[in-house]
């Protein structure tokens, strides 16, 4: 690890100047996955300013009936999280089919959204690796692929997203509030991850500065039909092969709203629009959801080691519509709430 210096931030504007007038500075609010990189040496940041002082834990209710997660809010605090947990418990699903409970008690819900790829080889610095070092090459096209993208990859980067949080929150259609240098905005949770396409080393669309501040759900959080379903080599603290946040409408056994997206098939929570419309109007019925599964794979192309993610995904899908349906969950994917500490 490099030697560095730390300061803590004590206003959102003085943090966003101190990390403008650094070059090599970082923010750390968690810290669950940074200083992971600091110690292998992936992340070298000369100036580190921490956030934890900073006003930004609170769950609060919004005017238009959504909820606002502040991005200093940790992992656990906000799964468990009563306004959470029954108005959106897709969320609370998914952000505890995460990680170990230790960790889910430090990392922040900002950090949660900029956590890096598991790529064994960004970490490996005897391997190239264009996240890391841009231009150096791709070591996982050629090498062990077993846990990379099958959707949305580029001849640069195959790497996937590592989240849960993430994929409910693509699912749910939340909002990014970020401060930087030039203000505050907002990014629609779909533009905030980015494909690798030429620029693999750029994971979001964040600008130079730029703080994340909040997470906002929108007032709709498909509390009556949701599931979240993750599949992974092993049943607890493992990253996942493929997940799926699924959330439905239903009349009666009709379809009339539906959303779908994927997690460990690509570089950024994955949607298929079209896949969802396919639901809509339609009997919540196998038939139907294998017809989602098959659009949204459409177009996957696999690797030596993760051609079975494409089946897998697939037959995820319909497993978690399922699921969503009938609101039954396998046992390894819901310990969900009962492990309230
Ligand atoms: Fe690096 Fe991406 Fe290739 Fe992994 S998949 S080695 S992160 S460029």
């Amino acid at each position: 690890m490099n030697s560095f210096t730390y300061s803590s931030a004590t206003a959102v504007e003085a943090a966003v100047r101190e990390k403008t007038a650094h070059d090599d500075a970082a923010y750390i609010g968690g810290g669950t996955n940074l200083i992971d990189l600091m110690k292998e040496n992936v992340a070298r940041p000369t100036h580190l300013i921490g956030l934890k002082h900073l006003p930004l834990a609170q769950i609060e209710n919004l005017p238009d009936g959504g909820l606002r997660l502040g991005a200093l809010a940790t992992n656990a605090d906000t799964a468990y999280h009563p306004a959470v947990a029954e108005r959106y418990p897709l969320l609370s699903q998914a952000i505890l089919a995460g990680a170990s409970a230790q960790l889910r008690n430090m990392a922040t819900d900002g950090g949660n959204l900029l956590q890096r790829t598991r790529c064994y080889y960004f970490y490996d610095l005897s391997t190239p690796c264009n996240k890391r070092e841009p231009g150096s090459g791709c070591s996982a096209i050629g090498g062990y692929n077993r846990i990379h993208a099958i959707l949305g990859a580029s001849e640069s980067c195959i790497a996937t997203h590592p989240s849960d949080m993430c994929i409910a929150l693509a699912a749910l259609e939340a909002t990014v509030r970020v401060s930087g240098p030039n203000g505050e905005r907002v990014i629609k949770f779909d533009d905030f991850h980015r494909l690798p396409g030429d620029h693999p080393e750029r994971d979001n669309t964040l600008e130079p500065g730029e703080l994340i501040t909040a997470i906002d759900l929108p007032n709709k959080g498909f509390a009556k039909n949701f599931t979240y379903l993750k599949l992974r080599d092993r049943t607890s603290y493992a990253f996942a092969l493929v997940s799926v946040a699924a959330a439905l409408e239903l009349d009666g056994d009709t379809i009339t709203d539906a959303r779908i997206a994927l997690g460990g098939v690509a570089h950024k929570p994955w949607r298929v629009r079209e896949a969802e419309a396919l639901l809509i109007g339609k009997p919540a019925s196998a038939d139907t959801f294998r017809q989602a599964a098959g659009r949204i794979v459409q177009g996957a192309w696999g690797h030596a080691h993760n051609h079975f993610k494409i089946e897998l995904a697939k037959r995820a899908v319909v497993r978690a519509l399922k699921q969503a349906t009938e609101m039954t969950y396998a046992l390894d994917s819901n310990a969900f709430l009962n492990t309230n500490p």
